[in-house]
Formats: structure tokens, C-alpha cells, sequence
């Protein structure tokens, strides 16, 4: 299910990163344990009453170095294009300034609700200057102080009342959703449109929603897929649209509602850090993956060229070891038809569930072949597992003390459980429990 998108948008200086975190509190949905991947502050999970929504820091899109005008410009239109709701903040120690307007002026004209924050009003005395923000036609502006944390609720009562009254349609159980992520220029629109173009696929239709995202349903061997959020891979042309950090908020955007990713690399340029870091949001995400290497027409392609490559990706990409990587050329569609059976049974190990008889024979087999580590003169005492979780598969391993279950007994249970079930294309998630 898709969740409501809110976007901050505001001139340099007028709180937007400070109410960004005061919203979004320690709940960041990027962590640190992955190399490469830094913590980005542009894109979170918020939570307001009993609404979930995503928030957009469009300040933290830095596109380079425009005149002010020209970027605020470009900050309203990503707020406009990505946002199902925007917080308009301003300065209320410093009035309507000439940005502000040019600001309005995008905001009127793409209908999009607007809630107005007047921000830095840190003591009551200071709500009689906010009336002039009535003059910018957004309705009632909210007085709020972000670094006192003040007048957040009511502002916020008012944004999720422009949230639609029902939920979008509940995504069907049998259809797979996938996306395509990677840097701009590694092939993902080519792609789609290959895919699209395919004898045995099937487009049913082109969903246009009421919103921004258009996803793209289509059938092949009668399993119905959708493609998530092709619309910014379609139209395109806009400034912001090659900067870093909005492909990256396109991509978690779109990894949020996928089953699986397919992490786009470019045979011809080879992997850089960018990659990396894309790869580590679907991973974080616990999605399935598969990794696609795109212009596979411009390597001299045997049998060797292939395993070298694969080589390269197992090396940068370690902690995806489980995602199988497909060879192929969006351009002259050589092995494009080796995609779509990966994605189908990543997704199936992704949503696979075993029994906990079957699974707890392979648990004891592996314990007897490896038995358990001892630290510290106590030893591990494995008692049974379960699958608690599907998407990804998550096992509780019911231990005597969850201290002695280290990484690498962690890891080793994993792979036999892996060797066992296979789950391709999935991550999959132990833990270890206390047993009650
Ligand atoms: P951004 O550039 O819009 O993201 O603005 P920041 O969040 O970085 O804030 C700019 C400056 O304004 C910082 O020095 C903040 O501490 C300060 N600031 C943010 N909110 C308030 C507020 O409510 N009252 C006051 N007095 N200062 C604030
Ligand atoms: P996107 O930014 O990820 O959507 O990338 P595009 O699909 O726009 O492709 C970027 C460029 O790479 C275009 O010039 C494409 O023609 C080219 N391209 C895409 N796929 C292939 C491929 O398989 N082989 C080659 N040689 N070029 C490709």
C-alpha cells in the first residue's frame, strides 16, 4: 500500500531540515551498517495520529549552484511532482520575500494542497505578525516554532486532513511488483520499454492514478506483474532529474512498494560508489533483488567475459550475495527473456513460507554437523525455530541465552537454511529469542 507523501519545501534558512527531524525523530529510515551507504537526511517515515507518511526535505536536494530564484523554483517543482501534500514554511521574522512568491506562484498553479507553516514564531507575542500570510491565497497559515516545537500538531491536523479518506486500492496478493533502481543513464527507461515491447508480455493497461506515480500492469504466461513508478523514467528532461539525491528519493519512492528491485548496473561504465549506494536502500529494505547488468552488448561476451564480470559484482556488492545477477542488453534485447523467470522466483522465495517440522530437521542437522559455540564456558542450546515472518522470510531461533548466538552462528545457520530452501533473491532474517 502506498503511503501519503508530504514534501517541505521553503527558502535556505527557514527550518526546513529542523522540522524535517523534529517530524521524523530518530526513525531515519537509512542506517549506517552497509558500506557506502550514508545517512540521508532528504527522505523518512513520519507519524502523525494514526497516519504513516513519508517526508520529503527538498532543501537536502542540493542541484547545484543556482541563483536562489531558479532553485526554489526547482524545489517546488519536486515537491510537486513527488508530493501528495506540501508544507509551505516560512520565515516569520522575515516576511513575504520576492522567493517566496516565485514559489507561490509554481504552488497555485499545480493544485496541489498546500499548508502554510510560518516558522521561528518561538513566543505567543509573535502571532499577530502572521496575518499578512493570509495574502498568499493558501488559507490559514500556522504559526510554529521548530526549534521549540511548537504549533507542530496543529499544523500537522491540517496536512493529513488532506490525505485521501480511503487508502489507495489494496495491491493484489498474487501480482509481483517490481522496480527498476540505479543511477541515471545505466538503462532503466530502456528497459521498461524493452520489457513492455516483448512478444509474450502483455500490457493490460497504463494506470494513471489521481497521483503522481503511474504504474504499469502487465501479464506474461498469465502471472501479472506491475512496474512501479515508471512515470519519472518516462517523462523526463528536468534539471533536477540527473542530481544524486533525487534519484535516490525517486528509488526509495519506489523500493518501499516493490516485492522485488532489479539493481540496474552499466556493463560498459562498471560499478561506481553511486551504485553501491543504491543497492544498500533495497537491501536495508528488505526487499528481494536482482541484480541486472544493462549494456551487456558492449562487452565481448563469452562464457569468461560473464564469470569476470559476476566476479566484479559478488566483490563490490558482498551483502548481496543472494541476488542473482542477469546479463542482458535493453538495447538489442539479447537475453532479455532471461529476466522475467529471476524476478518470479526471487519474488516466490521472498514470500515462501516453510514449515516449522521441516525447518527445525534442518536446524538439528545443522547443529549436529556444527555444534554450537560456547563462550565463556556457556554453551548456545538451540531449542527450535519458526518462520515468523514472509516478506523477507524472518525466523525466531528459540535459544537458552540470545547473548551466545554470534554473527557467525548466525550466519551459518543461514546459509543451511539457504542450501536447503534456497530462498534466491531474498534476504532472509534470524533471530534469536529467549526461550519464555
Ligand atoms: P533550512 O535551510 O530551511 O533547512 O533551515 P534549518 O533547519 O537549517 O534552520 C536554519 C536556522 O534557523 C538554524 O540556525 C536553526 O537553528 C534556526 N531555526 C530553525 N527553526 C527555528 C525556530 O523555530 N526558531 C528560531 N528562532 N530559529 C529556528
Ligand atoms: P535511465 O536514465 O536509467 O532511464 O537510462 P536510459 O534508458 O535513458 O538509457 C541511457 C542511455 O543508455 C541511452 O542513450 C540508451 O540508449 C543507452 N542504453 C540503454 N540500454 C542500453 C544497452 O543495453 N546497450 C547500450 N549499448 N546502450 C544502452
Amino acid at each position: 500500500m502506498r503511503k501519503s507523501v508530504v514534501a517541505i519545501v521553503g527558502r535556505p534558512n527557514v527550518g526546513k531540515s529542523t522540522i524535517f527531524n523534529r517530524l521524523v525523530g530518530e526513525r531515519i529510515s537509512i542506517v549506517e551498517d552497509i558500506p557506502g551507504v550514508t545517512r540521508d537526511r532528504i527522505y523518512a517515515q513520519a507519524e502523525w495520529l494514526n497516519h504513516t507518511f513519508n517526508l520529503i526535505d527538498t532543501g537536502g536536494i542540493e542541484i547545484g549552484d543556482e541563483p536562489l530564484l531558479l532553485k526554489m523554483r526547482h524545489q517546488a517543482e519536486i515537491a510537486i511532482d513527488e508530493a501528495d501534500v506540501i508544507i509551505f514554511l516560512l520565515n516569520g521574522k522575515e516576511g513575504i520575500t520576492a522567493a517566496d512568491e516565485e514559489v507561490t506562484k509554481l504552488l497555485f498553479k499545480s493544485n496541489k494542497p498546500v499548508v502554510l507553516g510560518i516558522n521561528k514564531i518561538d513566543n505567543p507575542e509573535m502571532r499577530d505578525t502572521i496575518y499578512e500570510y493570509y495574502s498568499l491565497g493558501f488559507g490559514e497559515p500556522f504559526p510554529i516554532s521548530g526549534s521549540h516545537g511548537l504549533g507542530l500538531g496543529d499544523m500537522l491536523d491540517q496536512v493529513v486532513s488532506y490525505f485521501p479518506q480511503k487508502e489507495m486500492a489494496e495491491e493484489n496478493e498474487d501480482t509481483i511488483y517490481f522496480s527498476l533502481i540505479g543511477r541515471p543513464n545505466v538503462g532503466k527507461s530502456s528497459l521498461v520499454n524493452a520489457l513492455l515491447n516483448e512478444e509474450r508480455v502483455i500490457v493490460s493497461d497504463i494506470e494513471g492514478t489521481t497521483r503522481d506515480a503511474i504504474d504499469t500492469n502487465l501479464t506474461v504466461d498469465s502471472q501479472d506483474f506491475v512496474i512501479i513508478d515508471t512515470a519519472g523514467m518516462r517523462k523526463r528532461g528536468k534539471v533536477y532529474e540527473t542530481t544524486e539525491k533525487y534519484s535516490v528519493l525517486r528509488a526509495l519512492k519506489a523500493i518501499e512498494r516493490s516485492d522485488v528491485v532489479l539493481v540496474l548496473i552499466d556493463a560498459e561504465t562498471g560499478i561506481i560508489e553511486q551504485d553501491k549506494k543504491i543497492a544498500g536502500y533495497a537491501h536495508q529494505a528488505g526487499r528481494a533483488i536482482v541484480i541486472v547488468v544493462n549494456k551487456w552488448d558492449t562487452i565481448e561476451s563469452d562464457e569468461k567475459a560473464m564469470k569476470k564480470f559476476e566476479d566484479k559484482v559478488r566483490a563490490h556488492f558482498q551483502y548481496l550475495d543472494y541476488a542473482p545477477i542477469v546479463f542482458l542488453s535493453a538495447m538489442t534485447k539479447k537475453r532479455l527473456h532471461t529476466l522475467i523467470p529471476v524476478i518470479k522466483i526471487a519474488s516466490e522465495s521472498h514470500a515462501k513460507r516453510i514449515q516449522t517440522n521441516v525447518l527445525n530437521d534442518v536446524i538439528m542437522d545443522a547443529i549436529a554437523m556444527n555444534p554450537t559455540p560456547t563462550v565463556k564456558g556457556k554453551r548456545l542450546k538451540v531449542l527450535y525455530a519458526t518462520q515468523v515472518a514472509v516478506k523477507p522470510p524472518s525466523f525466531a531461533v528459540f535459544v537458552n541465552d540470545p547473548e551466545l548466538m554470534h554473527f557467525s552462528y548466525n550466519r551459518f545457520l543461514e546459509n543451511k537454511i539457504r542450501d536447503a530452501f534456497g530462498f534466491i533473491g531474498t534476504p532472509i532474517k534470524i533471530f534469536a529469542r529467549r526461550r519464555q
